[in-house]
């Protein structure tokens, strides 16, 4: 056995529809195989990352000031100059970043209901919206990081849509990370680097159908091509017991 409990369908709410997060879709890319598991088994559950929450917050804090300005701050204001502006109806956006009330999608006919928080939203000079969201990290992002992060901006470019937005093909990604990890000063300095994404909100749809096939079915097997399958099977668990909890 793996580290899972014998739990229901845990990633299901009341009505029987399968609960899809932005963040967890890059799983899907990933793995089919343990993105499977990691909806029909309950794990031990996750400490929150407070720092990462309270760099979230500061930063969420330091957009609005200059969202009250109609502006970005200094290290993003090189947007400007493609014609984005940020999207200043704080109320809205508030909504959308709280845990309560996130941008949401609930597909009866399929059975999914797709929710995420979004940390912000900029506009194109045509009105297009853009999704955006805060990233904070000891070291600086690495060339490919972005294809980590692809889904989870399309998901909140294709729940935007779905609210009537228009919404651009790109998104970003505002990396702040530790600038000098020998320096011993405890009020610690950030670096920031912004990366575009391209996002095609239209490709999900037929990601988020092929996402229900796969989780309404039963376990896919053990994926040769993946580390994390070959972790559990090198330990002696083999797959198919997860079938037969
Ligand atoms: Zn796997």
């Amino acid at each position: 056995m793996i580290g899972y409990s014998k739990a229901n369908s845990v990633m299901k709410d009341k009505n029987g529809f399968w609960i899809i997060s932005p963040s967890s879709l890059y799983g899907y890319t990933e793995c089919q195989s343990c993105f499977w598991v990691d909806n029909h088994y309950k794990r031990a559950p996750m400490l929150p990352l407070l720092l990462n929450n309270a760099m979230d917050s500061i930063l969420k804090h330091r957009y609005d000031l200059y969202r009250a300005q109609d502006t970005f701050p200094p290290e993003a204001k090189v947007l400007e100059k493609e014609g984005i502006q940020p999207f200043t109806d704080i109320t809205v956006l508030n909504n959308w970043r709280e845990h309560t009330t996130p941008l949401k999608i609930v597909n009866e006919d399929l059975g999914y209901i797709l929710r995420g928080k979004v940390d912000d939203v900029l506009l194109e000079a045509d009105g297009r919206f853009i999704p955006a969201d805060y990233k904070s990290s000891g070291d600086a992002p690495k060339e490919d990081k972005q294809k980590y992060y692809r889904d989870q901006l399309t998901a909140y470019g294709f729940m935007l849509a779905h609210h009537g937005y228009t919404v651009s093909d790109r998104a970003y990604l505002f990396h702040y990370f530790v600038k000098d990890k020998t320096d011993p000063t405890i009020d610690v300095l950030f670096d920031s680097h912004i990366d575009l994404v391209k996002i095609d909100v239209a490709s999900l749809e037929t990601k988020l159908r092929d996402i229900v096939v796969l989780l309404n079915g039963s376990y896919p097997g053990h994926n040769p091509n993946c580390h994390k399958c070959a972790y559990y099977t090198g330990r002696g668990e083999k797959t198919n017991d997860l079938i037969l909890f």
